[in-house]
C-alpha cells in the first residue's frame, strides 16, 4: 500500500510558461524516490501537486491506481505525511508538541516517535520563549533539535507515504548526519518520496531523478549517477 505514480504531469502556475513538462516516475510502496537538481527546476512543485494545492494541467497522478483528483483533500492528509523545513512549536512540552493533533497516541507511542527521533530528553522541556507563571524558562532548540520534534511528529502519525522536502538544506553538516539518521529510521518501510538540492543527501535512495527545466534529465541510482558524472 502506498505507491505513488506521476503519468505524464504537465503544470503552469501562469500561462505559457511550463513548470513541468511531461513527468513520468513512479515510487513503489514502500520505496525511496529523491528528486534533485537546481533551484527552480520544479521539485517543490512535485510536491505541492500530490498534496492537491494545485491541479495538474496535463497527466494524472495516482495513489494506488486512484487519480489523486478524485480523492478529498482530507483524506491525503492521512495517506501523506510531510516533514516541513521550518517547525513552529506551540506554547507547551516538547512531549505535548509532538502528540499535537494525534491525540489518540497514549504515553507510550509518543516516547517511542521521541526516542527515533532522538529527541527524547526534551520531552518534558518547554520551547524557548515560553513562559510559566513561576517564571520557569524555556529550553532554546536548535534548528535540528526542532526539525527532529517535526520528525516525531511525522512518525507517530504513521503515514503510509512521506514527503520529504528539502528536509536537511539549511542544517550544517553534523546536524545533517543525525536528521538523516532520524529520516532513515523514518522512511524504512514507508513510500517516501525526498526532495534535495544535493545527490549527497540521498545516497541511500532506491532511485534518483534528475530534474532540470521541468524535464527528467537523468535517472538512476546514487553511485550510477556519480559514476555517469
Ligand atoms: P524547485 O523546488 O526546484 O526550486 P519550484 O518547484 O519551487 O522549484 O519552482 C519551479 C519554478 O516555478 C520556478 O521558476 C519558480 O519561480 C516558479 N514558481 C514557483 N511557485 C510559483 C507561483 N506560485 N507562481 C508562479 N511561479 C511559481
Ligand atoms: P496535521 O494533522 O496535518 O499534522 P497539524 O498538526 O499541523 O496538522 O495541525 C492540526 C490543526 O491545528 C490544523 O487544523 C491547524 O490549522 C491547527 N493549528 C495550527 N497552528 C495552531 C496553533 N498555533 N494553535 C492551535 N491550532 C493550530
Amino acid at each position: 500500500e502506498g505507491t505513488v505514480r506521476f503519468e505524464d504531469v504537465r503544470f503552469s502556475y501562469v500561462p505559457e510558461r511550463e513548470i513541468l513538462k511531461g513527468i513520468s516516475f513512479e515510487v513503489p510502496a514502500g520505496r525511496t524516490v529523491a528528486i534533485v537538481g537546481p533551484s527552480g527546476a520544479g521539485k517543490s512543485t512535485i510536491s505541492r501537486l500530490l498534496f492537491r494545492f494545485y491541479e495538474p494541467s496535463g497527466g494524472r497522478i495516482l495513489i494506488d491506481g486512484q487519480d489523486i483528483a478524485a480523492v478529498q483533500q482530507a483524506s491525503l492528509r492521512e495517506k501523506i505525511g510531510m516533514v516541513p523545513q521550518d517547525t513552529v512549536l506551540f506554547n507547551d512540552t516538547i512531549g505535548y508538541n509532538i502528540r499535537y493533533g494525534r491525540w489518540e497516541a497514549d504515553e507510550e507511542e509518543v516516547a517511542e516517535a521521541a526516542r527515533l527521533a532522538q529527541i527524547d530528553t526534551f520531552i518534558r522541556s518547554l520551547p524557548e520563549g515560553y513562559d510559566t507563571p513561576v517564571g520557569e524558562r524555556g529550553l532554546k532548540l536548535s534548528g535540528g533539535e526542532k526539525q527532529r520534534v517535526a520528525i516525531a511528529r511525522t512518525i507517530l502519525k504513521g503515514p503510509p507515504i512521506l514527503v520529504l522536502d528539502e528536509a536537511t538544506s539549511a542544517l550544517d553538516s553534523f546536524t545533517e548526519k543525525e536528521i538523516q539518521d532520524a529520516l532513515d529510521r523514518v522512511s524504512r518501510g514507508r513510500t517516501t518520496l525526498v526532495i534535495a538540492h544535493r545527490l549527497s543527501t540521498v545516497v541511500g535512495a532506491d532511485e534518483i531523478i534528475v530534474l532540470d527545466k521541468g524535464v527528467i534529465a537523468e535517472r538512476g541510482t546514487h553511485d550510477g549517477l556519480l559514476a555517469a558524472g
